[in-house]
């Protein structure tokens, strides 16, 4: 193993235990299942499996079904015998928060039982609590009088378990203790690992969930550490970013998450976790999935992709790669956004509305947003109106010759034509190399020392991710400071496949702070166009350039380096949700979508939102039929609100706690 996946430059999956889940294996290099969750009332019998049918028709291997108490555990056994009557085995799984008695009817019924470390013996009061050792060993032994039954349990049934800890719902203990960490989430499943070890039960899946792809990666780097170290083995995972949001947020915040730690080589199955129909959710991991399939037989790579032997960062720890600024980029700047626009013939400032430039004939202004790029790349076109704010243009190298405006136009040279290359800006230049065919011992001294060169690294080696990050590695080695932009395109078809690959392929190494600037592309194989025409409601785009400018953004929001929106945490909801949760979270997010940098969590019961709303600035939970709860971070500010007017008692409350602007 390398620190903790088993190679850092080539795709390769990391062994885990066999579990049996049902007639379903998981983990020990089976495929990576992929499953959902409903979100109907568990009492309603014909609703949940009718929902479950559909899930299942979708592909789904796994359907969980939450089991707030007693009576719902029990009624999964009509549920089951349902679904076994019209024809469906996929094996169940009772979702279960603080009621261990509904853990042990369930464990009974179904063929696994997911219970939440955080809240399974402890109820959440937020209370910052001292311990001795002593006093800490007494509430382990607690947690074993408690826990065990259920171990005993799932022994005797064959029933697989998963110990499921999220980050926003972390037991006061471990809070106190480690606080909302990574290691305190490592820590919270690795008590109750133990504990299961104790009774030699191993069929057992991990899951370390939190609605921030940062928090998420480092938590199950470290706990794959944690327990090859500890046990000398590694039990299966089941990766999933919670409370993700919906549409093309969610599916980027995912694909960061999950699609970062499947480039690592872990996870045995995954969850998508949107705030939409759960059916909706299995085409989204189905095309993660298949990002793998086939991947590690590929011999070239391991050819080209030399072991990484020193390692320059702390994969459980964020930190930027520090750099030397140039002009905008690096150093302390956010990540910049380079819209690539050299497939237009002719650019025109219409064109510049789809990246965020909205010119107004009327009063000759222009209107630039929150989200609008930093730099086009025109290649060898020189643009014949006036260019908006700060935006910059970047051109082949005769083109910036015959460019008037040297401080507007940039040069990008390859790194062969930079070190032969007689004219370049004094100010910025940049340099393309392909870490496919590069390795840093061939980089030019005239490219590292210069202090106007930001390096542009693509590479087109199948393991891309990977080999950059390998790079990287070795440029972080040489101590080399040039700032770094992203290239990255894509050869996929669907808009689903594009964001997917985009977020997974950079949104990997943001995460792990290498990075100073984004450009995505499309290659060949593509076809751009069916961005337009896919039909997908979740795309209100004007066109090609509209997704690939929004998605650049959202990637650099879900890896939190560049915050250019308002932040949605929505549960996926299930059927404890107290209210329509899409019809909600679209009204909230209408009114409240220009609040730049403002986290806004949409939960739907009281029971769980609250600890699971993570770092929210503000919180809108559904607390009884018809009743809100509204939320200023984790401390209640108006209980029990009618539903009617609870969302202008939201902005209020932003209002009143000056986190509000005029739209
Ligand atoms: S927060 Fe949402 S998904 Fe979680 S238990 Fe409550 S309603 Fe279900």
């Amino acid at each position: 193993m390398q620190w903790y996946c088993e190679s850092l430059t080539e795709y390769k999956r990391l062994k885990t235990r066999e579990v049996k889940i049902g007639e379903l294996l998981l983990g020990n290099y089976h495929p990576i299942r992929v499953q959902t969750m409903t979100t109907t009332d568990t009492m309603d019998t014909i609703a949940t499996v009718e929902q479950s049918i559909r899930c299942i028709e979708a592909g789904s291997e796994l359907i969980r079904i939450t089991a707030p108490s007693k009576k719902e555990a029990e009624n999964l056994l009509n549920i089951k015998n349902e679904l076994h009557k019209r024809g469906f085995h996929t094996p169940l799984v009772a979702d279960i928060h603080f009621t261990p008695n509904a853990a042990e009817i369930a464990a009974r019924i179904v063929e696994k039982v997911r219970v939440n470390p955080g809240n399974y013996v402890d109820k959440k009061k937020f209370e910052q609590i001292e311990y001795t050792d002593a006093e800490y060993a007494e509430e382990i032994d607690r947690i074993r009088d408690r826990f065990t039954p259920l171990v005993k349990i799932c022994k005797e049934y064959g029933t697989a378990m998963r110990i499921g800890t999220n980050h926003g719902s972390l037991s006061d203990r471990i809070m106190s203790r480690y606080g909302d960490t990574p290691v305190g989430m490592v820590e919270s499943a690795m008590e109750f690992l133990r504990l299961a070890r104790d009774e030699t039960y191993h069929n057992i899946v991990l899951s370390m969930k939190s609605s921030n792809p940062q928090v998420m990666v480092q938590a199950y780097r470290l706990l794959v550490k944690t327990m090859f170290d500890e046990f000398g083995e590694c039990y299966p995972l089941h990766l999933g970013v919670t409370e993700a949001g919906d549409g093309e947020d969610g599916r980027i915040k995912s694909a960061v998450g999950i699609g970062t730690l499947m480039e690592d080589g872990l996870g045995d199955t995954i969850r998508v976790s949107l705030t939409e129909d759960p059916e909706f959710e299995i085409p989204v991991c189905k095309d993660l999935v298949k990002r793998y399939t086939g991947r590690e037989s590929s011999i070239v790579n391991r050819e080209l992709a030399p072991a990484i032997s020193k390692l320059t960062y702390d994969p459980f720890s964020y930190q930027r790669r520090e750099t030397f600024t140039v002009d905008n980029i690096g150093g302390k700047h956010v990540p910049v956004v380079i819209a690539d626009l050299h497939k237009i013939e002719k650019i025109t400032p219409q064109h510049l509305q789809s990246i965020g430039y909205t010119y107004d004939e009327a009063t000759d202004k222009w209107n630039i947003s929150d989200a609008a790029a930093d730099y086009v790349f025109t290649a060898k076109q020189l643009l014949d109106f006036e260019l908006p704010g700060t935006l910059k243009v970047i051109v082949a190298p005769d083109t910036w010759n015959a460019a008037g405006d040297k401080t507007k136009y940039f040069p990008i040279f390859s790194d062969f034509h930079y070190s032969t290359a007689t004219k370049k800006s004094d100010k910025l230049n940049f340099v393309m190399i392909d870490c496919f065919s590069n390795s840093v011992e061939f980089f030019d001294d005239r490219i590292v020392n210069d202090p106007t060169v930001v390096i542009c690294l693509s590479s087109t080696n199948s393991n891309a991710m990977q080999s950059v990050r390998r790079m990287f590695a070795e440029i972080m080695n040489k101590g080399i400071k040039n700032p770094v932009v992203l290239i990255t395109d894509s050869n996929w078809q669907t808009p689903d496949e594009h964001l997917i690959h985009f977020a997974t392929e950079t949104g990997a190494l943001f995460l792990e702070g290498m990075g100073d600037g984004i450009c995505l592309g499309y290659g060949e194989q593509s076809k751009m166009e069916e961005i337009k025409t896919s039909g997908r409601t979740y795309l209100d785009v004007k066109d090609i350039y509209q997704f690939t400018n929004n998605t650049a953004f959202s990637i650099l929001q879900a890896t939190r380096t560049r915050i250019s929106k308002t932040e949605y945490i929505s549960c996926p909801s299930c059927g404890r949700t107290l209210f329509d949760l899409q019809e909600t979270t679209a009204k909230i997010r209408a009114v409240t979508n220009h609040l730049k940098g403002v986290k806004i969590a949409i939960m739907g019961c009281i029971v769980n939102g609250p600890g699971e709303m993570a770092d929210a600035d503000f919180g809108y939970v559904g607390s009884g039929p018809g009743k809100i709860t509204l939320y200023k971070g984790k401390e209640i500010v108006k209980r029990n609100v009618n539903s009617e007017i609870a969302v202008e008692e939201l902005i209020d409350l932003i209002k009143e706690n000056e986190a509000w602007v005029e739209p």
